[in-house]
């Protein structure tokens, strides 16, 4: 039997997104409450800013450009407080939004914007010239490319994306709206941890149902109008905007429940700290990067942040070790969720009550979820043994964008998402997540899950960050452990050191877990921006070794 959500469930109002978030009878804020604000411009939205905005910007892709149902429109930018006016605006025209890591090349950007179909593109004139770059190589028409942000350039001659309206004349259009469960909300790009990003199809339903499944399990510990000056919870976002943790759980999640978010255009941990102290954040989603920093970087002691009541980390596993030394550093609480862009994205998170008793767990199902702990050879197992979560919900995504084969072997005929992801669960219905299968090291007949391995060398006192592959060692036909350190300051870089970690590890684990692949030192660990270890590039540095 699958084990499912233990939470009412909440009805999911069957509406786009647009009638979810503007034409709602429910509303428990005012329509002048301050939903975005740019920390650093002082900049800000309103509720009903975002939606005036919204609806003058879809006014424009209509007028402009002939905005169709089902037209995509590209964002490529930093976090900015313009895009939840230019997501709904697009909604309103009927269109589907396909952000962009800003980060991307041109080819890069390219592939996504080909692959998506999209139609025109919105960005900063920090990334125009890649952005024009992109938009010539896949035949978009570079005055289809405009910008969006505080910053203009009268040389490029780009149209800011708040005059479209007043440039198309004056005719007036009305929105077109979507059917909930059939068209495209979103086309998001999974992070590409383990290959290539995956353009994954999200319809409105999808992300109003997640929204809502967020807020019943939050419990109603978050609120819009609490707190001392009576202004509601505070949530620092800094997670990137074009990925679906940010897409959902901070732009989507405040419009709905009226909370502010004070938006970073990038992270960077002193003003990362400063904002906290500043603007009395109460909340933040973090990732386990950033949970690193907090309990190892001394810039932290620096700053008051004992505003924040909670931070909920995900997008990667999360140990115990680091859940503790942030507490006991900073008395902050950190529960944990867990999810993926199929998944809208989150599917489980801690209740608040449970984060010091059930740490390493990523929390209950969330309401509408069901799931399952599957064998290799696809038999439902019981609690406690360990095998690959299978998901089903009004979460779960339509599938892969142009690619059939990929989709069919995600989704079963029922209806279940096959995660990628290995675990189990107790016989409360406290789930784990140990490891993605892609990433389990395989030594002989074993299986050892690299992030249980670089959660225990975190708490050593010499290593700042690590991340753990598999390498091929051909006389034994087998994969072996290897560590990737980046040493504090200080530790020596030697041979003794790295011998000195194996053996440190060595004492703590079974036999079978040990770095017998060594340690390698390294400056910094590569990463996504969604938070993820890129261990496939490790695993090309150590091809490369090994060829000499
Ligand atoms: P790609 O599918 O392109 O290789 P990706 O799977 O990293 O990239 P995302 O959809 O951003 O792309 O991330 C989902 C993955 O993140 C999950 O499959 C899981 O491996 C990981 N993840 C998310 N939350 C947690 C968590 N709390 N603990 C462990 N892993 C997590
Ligand atoms: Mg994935």
């Amino acid at each position: 039997m699958p084990t499912n959500s233990s939470y009412p469930e909440a009805p999911i109002p069957d509406v786009d997104l647009w009638g979810f978030l503007f034409e709602r009878k429910d509303k428990p804020f005012s329509d002048d409450k301050v939903i975005y604000v740019d920390p650093h411009t002082n900049r800000s939205y309103t509720y009903a800013q975002v939606k005036a905005t919204a609806i003058e910007f879809g006014q424009g892709l209509k007028a402009l450009w002939d905005w169709q149902k089902g037209d995509v429109l590209a964002l490529y930018t930093t976090n900015c407080i313009d895009t939840p006016a230019i997501t709904w605006g697009t909604h309103w025209a009927g269109g589907v939004l396909s952000p962009a890591n800003p980060a991307y090349t041109v080819d890069e950007l390219a592939f996504q914007l080909k692959d998506a179909g999209a139609k025109a593109i919105v960005t900063q004139m920090a990334f125009i010239k890649n952005a024009q770059e992109a938009a010539t190589k896949v035949g978009i028409p570079l005055d289809h490319v405009i910008v969006m942000g505080d910053e203009r350039d009268p040389t490029y001659r780009v149209k800011h994306f708040t005059s479209i309206r007043k440039t198309a004349g004056s005719a007036r259009y009305r929105r077109t709206k979507a059917k909930p469960d059939q068209d495209l909300a979103f086309l998001v790009y999974s992070s590409g941890t383990t290959g290539h990003p995956k353009g994954v199809m999200l319809t409105h339903r999808n992300i109003v149902a997640n929204t809502m499944m967020i807020k019943v399990a939050e419990g109603g510990k978050l609120s819009s109008t609490g707190g001392p000056g009576g202004d509601g919870d505070k949530i620092l976002a800094f997670l990137p905007f074009f990925h679906i943790y940010g897409l959902t759980c901070l732009i989507h999640q405040s419009m709905y429940s009226g909370f502010q978010l004070v938006v970073m255009p990038r992270f960077d941990l002193e003003d990362f700290c400063k904002i906290v102290q500043e603007r009395k954040v109460t909340f933040l989603y973090v990732v386990p990067p950033i949970v690193v920093l907090l309990a190892k970087s001394p810039v932290v002691s620096k700053y008051d942040l004992s505003t924040v009541r909670m931070m909920n980390s995900g997008a990667a596993p999360l140990t115990k070790e680091l859940v503790e030394a942030v507490y006991n550093r900073l008395k902050i609480p950190i529960k944990q969720g867990y999810g993926l862009s199929e998944t809208s994205p989150t599917t489980h998170t801690q209740p608040w009550e449970t984060w010091n008793t059930q740490i390493g767990s990523v929390g209950t199902l969330l309401p509408y979820q069901e799931a399952k702990y599957m064998s290799p050879e696809e038999k439902e197992l019981k609690p406690g043994e360990v095998g690959e979560l299978w998901i089903k919900g009004p979460n779960v995504f339509k599938g892969y964008l142009n690619n059939p084969e990929g989709t069919a072997n995600a989704l079963t005929p029922d209806g279940y998402f096959k995660t990628g992801d290995v675990g189990y669960q107790d016989a409360d219905g406290n789930f784990y997540i140990t490891d993605r299968i892609k990433e389990l090291i395989k030594y002989k007949g074993f299986q050892v899950a690299p992030a249980e391995l670089e959660g225990i060398l975190l708490s050593h006192p010499s290593i700042n960050d690590v991340a753990v592959i598999g390498v091929y060692e051909k006389e034994e036909a087998t994969e072996l452990p290897r560590a990737y350190v980046v040493p504090k300051d200080g530790l020596g870089r030697t041979d003794d050191e790295k011998k000195a970690i194996v053996d440190w590890l060595g004492k703590r684990v079974a036999g079978h877990k040990r770095l017998r692949g060594g340690v390698r030192w390294l400056d910094e660990i590569p990463k996504s921006a969604s938070g993820k270890i890129l261990r496939r590039v490790l695993k090309v540095k150590a091809q490369e070794e090994e060829q000499g």
